[in-house]
């Protein structure tokens, strides 16, 4: 339960959050890709409650329709109305422009988050990953965050931003090698990390910052659905986690909330990692 009496997705265990709001992002216009899924929907809800106005951008009109009714639910219709859906896909340049325009009305965004991804079922090695996986896979999770990324800077520039900040979201397997692969998709989350960092550099003197989120393993239908009730590849994915748990989408959505939010004005360029110290770990309590 938080401060003001809304759970925001709270999980089992250590996952609990007790969160004063603060107005961190009060005044701030935000563009989320992916906005109706796990990660994305949960940092739309945090940063209305923070003060934000936000376009939920995603493919699923049904999904985003569903996640407007949450939204309503949890921050109450008044927060709501500064929400706003927009059917889009990622890979197509021209929806991703449309999308973002969607704030200009509210004078341009100030924070994206491209968090748009898809992680296939048919995701495999080299051997067995077929050319459409892989070119479906880095459509949706490279291209996409290159037009997300393009149209954020062209929004702040046309509207004259002093400031903004866009966020990446990549994954820890860009970071460390996994003997149950899924090539197409570790690859794409690399190929967003060195983006990333790149575009950090290009646009640090007009102020426009460029951070990756680097999640760990979670309960969002990404991961689970993927997974399904195969206790075997649970278990060779599990017993892995220092923590002994997968993290939850709001504990994503609270790293994501520092990356957008003034706060965190001299990170740049990071590969912000969220997986309760999966890439650091060597052996595991017993
Ligand atoms: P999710 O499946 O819950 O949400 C992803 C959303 O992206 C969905 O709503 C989907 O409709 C949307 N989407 C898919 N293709 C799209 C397209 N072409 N255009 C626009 N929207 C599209 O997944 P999630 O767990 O919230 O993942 C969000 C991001 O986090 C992804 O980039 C994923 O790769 C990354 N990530 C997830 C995990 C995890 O364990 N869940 C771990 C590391 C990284």
């Amino acid at each position: 339960m938080t401060t003001n009496g809304s759970t925001n997705g709270a999980a089992n265990g250590d996952a609990k959050h007790y969160v004063t709001r603060r107005g961190r992002l009060a005044g701030k216009n935000a563009f989320i890709t992916g906005g109706a899924g796990g990660i994305g929907l949960e940092t739309t809800i945090l940063f209305l409650q923070e003060g934000a106005s936000v376009i939920l951008a995603d493919i699923n009109t049904k999904a985003l329709d569903t996640a407007m009714t949450k939204i309503q639910d949890i921050v109450g219709e008044q927060t709501a109305s500064k929400a706003k859906t927009v059917q889009c896909d990622v890979t197509n340049e021209s929806s991703v422009e449309a999308a973002i325009a969607a704030a200009d009305e509210w004078g341009g965004v100030d924070i994206v988050f491209n968090n748009a991804g898809i992680m296939h079922g048919d995701d495999a090695d080299a051997i067995d990953t077929s050319e459409k996986i892989w070119d479906l896979t880095q459509a949706i999770n490279v291209k996409g965050v290159w037009y997300g990324s393009k149209h954020a800077v062209l929004s702040m520039r046309k509207h004259k931003k002093t400031k903004g900040s866009v966020i990446n979201t990549a994954s820890f397997v860009a970071l460390m090698g996994a003997a149950t692969p899924q090539l197409a998709y570790t690859a794409s989350k690399g190929a967003v990390l060195a983006m990333t960092r790149e575009l950090a550099m290009v646009h640090a003197r007009e102020n426009i910052r460029f951070n990756s989120l680097c999640p760990g393993p979670l309960n969002t239908p990404l991961l689970q659905d993927w997974l399904g009730d195969d206790q075997a590849k649970r278990h060779r994915r599990e017993v892995h986690f220092p923590s002994g748990r997968f993290g939850e989408a709001i504990e994503q959505a609270q790293a994501v909330l520092f990356l957008a939010s003034d706060e965190s004005s001299f990170v740049n360029a990071t590969d912000f990692v969220v997986d309760g110290g999966l890439s650091k770990a060597y052996v595991t309590a017993e």
